[in-house]
């Protein structure tokens, strides 16, 4: 039995990256910087309409250095969610800083901006909202409420390569937004991130927190880590950018054809929310996920419809259960608001497979066992 998992890893034509790696074998040049780290970094600012973007080894590192560039005093608070990967609450307690966890949105599980406000305290120094599954969080009010107390946000983006709100990249929302390039993700560098630089000055810091501080032969001005990309992954990324348009329809079209077959059924529901209220139709969305919510009103748990699957050979993802306020590493050591719909919806969601290739017949088969069971 073929097995399919929830994703499935976009890669260029083979031909294509082994030709384009060639020029390495002259050079000699594999890491530190080199040309296609450069001209990954000007393609992708192009392509996500962004000032400037720093390239990471990968996404965590990316978010662990986009928090610490902000200089927050030891032991600050920053709310954020729980209804994320561990990296992202990870990435707050690893810079020695305090995650406080605010409920999420039955609607579309971002971060409830409505529940922010009362988990402010004089120690709070930011908001670390996740565009989860690629919904966009109501950018508006969260910005609202940072500029009143004063609030540094910074987006974590990992799940919304080449979304827009509002006309703009995605990216272009709060101090600082982070992408993930890991070859599970919607655009892949094999592993590989990002952080988006509103201003030059963020850039410079971010290129010593990456680098050791190392800023000559002979100087080094900050207290830096090693997380730089190489140049077979930007290699990676300049092949896989140059079919992501392809990419993303080939997406589209898998996630139209889930619609088709799944919107009607009672005690079924799509994680996603179309904004209605603000919905523009200029904008972008990626088609990064499937996310479903099996509500107690359905014939059977999300549990079972798991189970099912899974004796089918298709490999659905409980995202995000546990919440990461529930993990091991976390639990009862944070201040947390009362997380209700968080932990509903982590008993409830389960993220169907989706990628670049998918085909029909798969998205058929699935969503039959979907409404069988
Ligand atoms: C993937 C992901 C990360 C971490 O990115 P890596 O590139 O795997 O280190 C962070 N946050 C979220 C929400 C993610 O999905």
């Amino acid at each position: 039995m073929d097995t399919i998992n929830v994703t499935r890893s976009s890669m260029p034509p083979y031909e294509e990256y082994i030709e384009a790696i060639k020029p390495l074998w002259d050079s000699h040049w594999l890491t530190n910087m080199g040309i296609y780290h450069k001209q990954l970094e000007c393609e992708l600012a192009k392509y996500l309409d962004v000032p400037e973007i720093s390239l990471t080894v990968n996404g965590h590192m990316a978010l662990e250095l986009a928090l610490q560039s902000f200089d927050f005093p030891e032991g600050s608070e920053v709310i954020t969610t729980p209804f994320t990967f561990i990296s992202t609450t990870h990435a707050i307690v690893r810079n020695r800083l305090q995650p406080v966890f605010c409920d999420v949105k039955e609607s579309d599980g971002t971060i409830d901006e409505t529940k922010i406000e009362k988990l402010i305290t004089p120690r709070t120094v930011a908001i670390l909202p996740v565009h989860v599954y690629g919904n966009v969080c109501n950018v508006e009010e969260i910005q609202r409420i940072a500029d009143k107390y004063g609030l540094k946000v910074i987006y974590d983006a990992a799940h919304a390569f080449g979304v827009t709100y509002g006309g703009k990249g995605i990216g272009n929302y709060g101090d600082a937004s982070v992408f993930s390039f890991h070859a599970t993700k919607v655009f892949n560098t094999i592993e590989g991130g990002a952080v988006v630089c509103r201003n030059h000055e963020l850039y410079e810091k971010l290129y010593n927190l990456k680098n050791f501080g190392i800023r000559g032969e002979e100087l080094v001005v900050t207290v830096g880590a090693n997380a730089k990309m190489n140049e077979f992954s930007a290699i990676m990324g300049l092949c896989n950018l140059k079919h992501i348009d392809e990419a993303l329809a080939s997406r589209r079209a898998a996630y139209e054809c889930y619609m088709q077959r799944l919107a009607d059924i009672s005690g079924i529901r799509m994680l996603v929310a179309d904004k209605p209220d603000k919905k523009n139709e200029e904008d972008k969305k990626n088609y990064g996920y499937l996310p479903i919510v099996i509500e107690e009103t359905y014939k059977c748990t999300r549990d079972e419809v798991y189970e099912k699957l899974r004796e089918q050979g298709i490999h659905a993802r409980k995202y995000f259960y546990p919440i990461t306020a529930d993990q091991a590493c976390f639990k009862n050591r944070y201040r947390e608001d009362k997380l209700e719909c968080a932990r509903s919806l982590a008993e409830k969601v389960l993220v169907l497979p989706l990628f670049a290739g998918m085909e029909e017949g798969q998205v058929q088969k699935i969503a039959e066992i979907v409404h069988i069971i």
